[in-house]
């Protein structure tokens, strides 16, 4: 098996468009289990660890976004998230809380969760309740296209990533109101989802993020609940005391 070892994000581009199907690893806590028991070996492996900029984040306004956003760098580990970005992305912390155990969540990261695009994935219900203007950054030799997140799950295990790109990180607009997450499995922890519930309220725009795990081919919303609630709150007046 190759091991291609890419030290900058444009070096890795070039590595991912000369062998489009390497595999890309990250954390490596879904890659390693599918190569330890042999489930899956690649030609090629694409190590991005040497990549610091994967694993930044930073806070701004982008186009097409309302409000500030956090551009999550798609490597950063969910134990960074839970510490540092509480406050700004409260459904992804706590989904993040819930993955694995200390030792998976210090390792395994958002971009790795999309790359596998699991429908039992931690991170996509907190994505989609987040609302529709998160977008997943994928990059390429050819330039770098936002994908929204209600695009990004087209089967299972199967994302709309081309074959020459990569995740560079996702954009996810800072809470505006309440998020929450919720996941059930066989015990309490260390354990894939059985099914898993992400849901936010957004005041500024009046509506209402769901997002459903392990239930389905692909992660995805209710989206009749959103519609439902959303005209609840609104005909109570209650969007003004949901913040
Ligand atoms: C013991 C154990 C418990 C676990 N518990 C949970 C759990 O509770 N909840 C949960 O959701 N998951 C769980 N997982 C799975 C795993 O930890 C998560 O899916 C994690 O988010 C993967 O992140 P990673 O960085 O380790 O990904 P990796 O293993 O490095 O990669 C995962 C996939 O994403 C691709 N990939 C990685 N980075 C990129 C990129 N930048 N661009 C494009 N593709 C990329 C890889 O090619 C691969 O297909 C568990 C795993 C283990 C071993």
């Amino acid at each position: 098996m190759e091991f291609l070892r890419p030290a900058t994000w444009d070096e890795a581009l070039a590595a991912k468009a000369e062998n489009p199907s390497a595999l890309p690893i990250s954390g490596g806590t879904d890659v390693m289990v599918e190569l330890n028991f042999d489930r899956h070996r690649p030609a090629a492996l694409l190590d991005l660890n040497r990549i610091s900029e994967l694993t930044e984040w930073e806070s701004g306004v982008y186009e097409g976004q309302e409000g500030e956003v956090i551009r999550l760098g798609a490597a950063v580990p969910y134990a960074r998230i839970t510490r540092e970005l509480a406050r700004q992305l409260p459904g992804l912390a706590l989904a993040g809380n819930t993955v694995g155990s200390p030792q998976i969540r210090n390792r395994g990261s958002v971009g790795g969760n999309l790359g596998g695009a699991s429908p039992a994935g931690d991170a996509h219900p907190a994505l989609l309740a987040a609302g529709r203007d998160v977008f997943v950054e994928a990059a390429s030799v050819r330039g770098t296209r936002l994908i929204a997140i209600d695009d990004f799950y087209v089967g299972v295990k199967r994302n709309s990533l081309e074959p020459d790109e990569l995740i560079r990180a996702v954009r996810i607009p800072v809470a505006d109101g309440p998020q929450q997450f919720s996941k059930i499995g066989t015990r309490n922890a260390m354990v894939i989802a059985v099914c898993a519930f992400g849901f936010a309220l957004h005041p500024r725009s009046g509506t209402v993020g769901t997002g459903i795990g392990s239930a389905a081919p692909t992660p995805r919303r209710a989206v009749a609940a959103e519609e439902f609630l959303a005209d609840e709150l609104a005909e109570r007046n209650l969007w003004a005391t949901a913040g």
